[in-house]
C-alpha cells in the first residue's frame, strides 16, 4: 500500500503524513484517496490565480442547513448508489459526462478550484446538465496540516471559482485524501456544506501513465466497485477525473453503471 501510493505521488511527505496516523481516519474506506496529480494550467502555462472571495457568505445561503460530521452512504430509500468523481475537471471529464448522459445517470463531481479555472467548459456543462458540483478545495492539500484560516481559504477559493463559472456554490464538500479534523468539519458546516466521504474506493487513481487504460486496470476498478458496492445498500463510489485524465475509469464506468442498475440500485446525487 505504501509503495503504490508514494510511487504515484508528487509529494511523498504528504502521502506519508496522511498514512502516519496523525490525520483523522477516512471512515470505512480502506485507503485514503490518492494524490490529484498535476493541476490544470492556464493558456499561458501557469497555474490559475485564486479568484476574489468577496460576497461568498450571501451566495452560500441557498444550501440547506447541513449536519455536522462526515457521511459515507448514499441518501434515499430502497437500494441507492451515488457515483462521485473527484479532482476534476480533466482530460476525461467530457467522456465521463457523455457516458452518464447516455445512461441517464446522475452523479456528483468534487472539483478542484484550480482545475476548474484551467478547464471551465466541462464545469459549465456539469452545472447546465444538473449534476451536483462539490467542493474539493482550491489545490488539494491535506487539510489537517493547515491552519483554520488556510483551510477556510481553500474552501472559499474553490467556491468562488465555481460561482464565477456557474453562478452557484457547492453545498457538499469532500476533503482531499479523505483527511479532516474538527476544524474542517466546523468550517464546512459554517459554509452550509455537507461533508461527504465514500464507502467504496475503486482506487482508480492508481492507474496512471503508460498502460493506465489496460484491461488489468479496467477490470480492477470494476471488481472493486462491484464487490465493495454490491455488499452495501447505499454505496458512495469514489472515482476520479483528474487533470491528466483517468482513461481506465472511463472504460470501467459503463460496466459499473450496468452492474448497479441490474442489481436494483437507483442512482442518486449527494
Ligand atoms: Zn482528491
Amino acid at each position: 500500500m505504501w509503495r503504490s501510493i508514494t510511487a504515484a505521488c508528487c509529494g511523498l511527505a504528504l502521502a506519508a503524513a496522511v498514512l502516519s496516523g496523525t490525520a483523522a481516519a477516512a471512515g470505512p474506506g480502506p485507503l485514503p484517496e490518492g494524490p490529484a496529480g498535476p493541476l490544470a494550467t492556464m493558456p499561458g502555462g501557469s497555474l490559475a490565480q485564486p479568484p476574489p472571495l468577496a460576497g461568498l457568505s450571501a451566495a452560500t445561503a441557498r444550501c440547506p442547513a447541513p449536519p455536522y460530521g462526515p457521511r459515507h452512504y448514499a441518501p434515499g430509500t430502497g437500494k441507492t448508489v451515488a457515483l462521485t468523481f473527484d479532482d476534476g475537471p480533466g482530460k476525461t471529464t467530457a467522456a465521463v459526462l457523455s457516458i452518464l448522459a447516455k445512461y441517464k445517470v446522475p452523479a456528483t463531481f468534487f472539483n478542484i478550484g484550480a482545475n476548474m479555472a484551467g478547464r471551465p467548459t466541462p464545469v459549465r456543462t456539469e452545472a447546465k446538465d444538473r449534476y451536483v458540483l462539490g467542493n474539493h478545495t482550491w489545490d488539494h492539500p491535506d487539510m489537517t496540516r493547515l491552519s483554520a484560516a488556510r483551510q477556510a481559504t481553500e474552501m472559499d477559493r474553490a467556491n468562488a471559482e465555481q460561482r464565477t463559472l456557474t453562478g452557484t456554490v457547492a453545498c457538499v464538500f469532500r476533503p482531499p485524501y479523505g483527511t479532516y479534523n474538527a476544524t474542517t468539519l466546523r468550517l464546512a458546516q459554517q459554509r452550509r456544506m455537507s461533508v461527504w466521504l465514500w464507502s467504496v474506493d475503486t482506487e482508480d487513481w492508481k492507474a496512471h501513465g503508460p498502460g493506465s487504460d489496460s484491461a488489468y486496470w479496467v477490470q480492477r476498478i470494476i471488481r472493486l466497485a462491484e464487490t465493495e458496492g454490491g455488499r452495501l445498500h447505499h454505496p458512495v463510489v469514489l472515482m476520479h477525473n483528474q487533470a491528466a485524465g483517468n482513461p481506465a475509469t472511463v472504460k470501467a464506468l459503463p460496466v459499473i453503471i450496468k452492474y448497479f442498475r441490474s442489481h436494483g440500485y437507483r442512482f442518486v446525487t449527494l
